[in-house]
């Protein structure tokens, strides 16, 4: 039986071994509860058929226990430091490869094929490098990578706004967008003792289960996330003053009251009090009027 590398002990023995100092700016807090990890791993539904792809192992604890519980692991690991520490706490668990990279260049289609193509289902399972959380998970879903589930630790905030419902000050077009691509659901929050070194936020374990298709029908996805982001830009302005400002001029913006009374929206609601239904009714209804 191989120890857990995530312990105290085991993460500053290492890390002194290799001579590191963590990076802030890599955002390298690294979990030292096994707890957690449990929790994450059992979210992720894993068995002997499935893959899975990390992002940012740090110094394996994450990956060691996705090793014992998956057919196989892909782990992209920006920190070239990190690469030899890896090959040492991950000699035992050969199903588990480092790939040296910067996730938000990774070809993801091309590593998918190159690596799942015998796996059932393949997730998504990591702590994620806060400073750059939602391009990663907005990059996992634009991508439409065959996944079964993302998940994810993540800052408590974001795990709010992405899990919101319509009506309160954490919705927005980050709840959309991520809903229209999947089922959110927070799996427990965590306290931010459970890292070395402890990050000044709490976190979060967030799971996404990936739509077989999206949660509404939309002709143009690129038109209907417009739509929403413009109808967040000011977010004290009702859905009129904002639609009005993005598409019509003082001339034309006659037009609005009609197309959004067509659409069942009354113009003096906010963008927050909208569902993603209402969203894809009036961005159809603004594309036929727009042409
Ligand atoms: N999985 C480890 C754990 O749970 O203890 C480490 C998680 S730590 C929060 C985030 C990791 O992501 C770090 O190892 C960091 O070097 C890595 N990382 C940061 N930016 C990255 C990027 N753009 N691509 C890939 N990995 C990145």
């Amino acid at each position: 039986v191989q120890e857990d590398i995530a312990s105290p002990k085991k993460t500053n023995d290492l890390l002194k071994k290799h001579h590191l100092v963590l990076k802030k700016s890599l955002g390298q807090n690294f979990l030292v509860d096994p707890n957690i990890l449990q929790k994450i791993v059992g979210a992720a539904d894993l068995d002997a058929t499935k893959g899975v792809l990390e992002i940012g192992p740090g110094i394996g604890a994450l990956t060691q226990q996705l090793s014992k519980a998956a057919g196989k692991v892909i782990a992209i690991e920006i920190d070239q430091r990190l690469l030899p520490l890896l090959k040492e706490t991950l000699a035992p668990y050969p199903h588990a490869t480092v790939v040296h990279g910067d996730i938000l260049k990774v070809e993801l289609q091309a590593l998918f094929q190159e690596h799942f193509s015998e796996y059932a289902q393949v997730s998504v399972v990591a702590n994620l490098p806060y400073y750059i959380t939602t391009p990663i998970i907005m990059k996992l879903l634009e991508e439409k990578l065959p996944l079964e589930y993302i998940v994810v630790m993540i800052q408590k905030e974001v795990a709010s706004r992405m899990s919101a419902s319509p009506g309160g000050k954490e919705y927005g077009s980050l709840s959309i967008a991520v809903q229209y691509y999947c089922e959110p659901e927070v799996v427990t929050i965590v306290p931010r003792t459970v890292f070395i070194p402890q990050p000044n936020v709490d976190s979060a374990v967030m799971r996404l289960k990936v739509r077989s298709k999206p949660a509404v029908e939309v002709e143009d996805e690129a038109f209907f996330f417009d739509v929403v982001q413009a109808s967040f830009v000011q977010r004290r302005k009702t859905i009129f003053n904002n639609l009005a400002v993005r598409y019509f001029t003082k001339e034309t913006k006659g037009q609005l009251e009609g197309i959004l009374q067509e659409a069942g929206i009354e113009p003096a609601r906010r963008g927050e009090t909208l569902s993603m239904e209402e969203y894809a009714r009036l961005s159809r209804c603004l594309a036929l009027a727009l042409g």
